[in-house]
């Protein structure tokens, strides 16, 4: 398994230091940032796969930081705070953090918060195989196979195939599969659909990928 990439935000160098040094003894690869703007460029350049985050700092603050790092990735957060009563209040405002941790804390502790909450993040993302007729799409592995032989899409053809596979026989209006696939909002860019889904019906055959008129798109599977 690739070493897991952890974000530590502290704005007070020692301590930083001290939770660097005993994850990295743990085998983690670890990046530390001083403020909440460094925080905000560290996770959209590595992508870590948990942030530890100090509640105050900096530039913004860890519910700043918080709100922006899990726009950008669905990452866990576990949040450092000064005193148990700041937690509580935390907890209640449902923050977006997974865990907290209160200062003065042990690093034995950290640790095992620490693998617990990358144990959880693995399972959720460990997403189911959906089948649908003659296509079998593994989101784990990223890999589809149509009537048992293996087809090779680009990520977006992937992603699209998916998201349709997901509800056989629904129409998706292009402005959904937009949404859903590209994450875009702006519905003008239908033509991006179009032309994947012209992509799509190539590599997996006819009688698939059902148009629509006007509306969009389904993937009919045999009954
Ligand atoms: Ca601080």
């Amino acid at each position: 398994m690739a070493e897991q990439l952890i974000l530590v935000v502290e704005d007070e160098p020692t301590l930083a230091e001290a939770v660097a040094a005993r994850l990295r003894a743990e085998r983690f690869a670890v990046r530390v940032a001083g403020d909440g703007p460094a925080a905000v460029a560290a996770v959209r350049e590595s992508r870590p796969d948990l942030v530890v985050l100090d509640l105050m700092l900096p530039g913004f603050d860890g519910l700043e930081v918080c709100r922006r790092v899990q726009a950008i990735s669905p990452v866990p957060v576990l949040m450092l705070t000064a005193r148990d009563g700041e937690t509580d209040q935390l907890v209640g405002l449902g923050v977006g953090a997974d865990d907290y941790l209160t200062k003065p804390f042990s690093m034995r502790v950290l640790v095992a918060r620490v693998r617990a909450l990358l144990r959880r993040a693995g399972r959720a993302s460990a997403p189911a195989v959906v089948r649908a007729g003659p296509i079998e799409v593994d989101p784990a592995a990223r890999r589809v196979r149509c009537r048992d032989a293996e087809v090779h899409l680009t990520p977006t053809e992937f992603d699209l195939l998916h998201c349709l596979a997901g509800a056989p026989g629904s129409v998706f209006t292009r402005a959904q599969l937009l949404e859903r696939v590209w994450d875009w909002t702006d519905a003008s860019r239908t033509r991006a659909v179009d032309s994947h889904v012209k992509a799509l019906r190539r590599k997996l055959g006819p009688g698939l990928i059902r148009t629509v008129h006007g509306v969009g798109y389904s993937l009919e599977v045999p009954a």
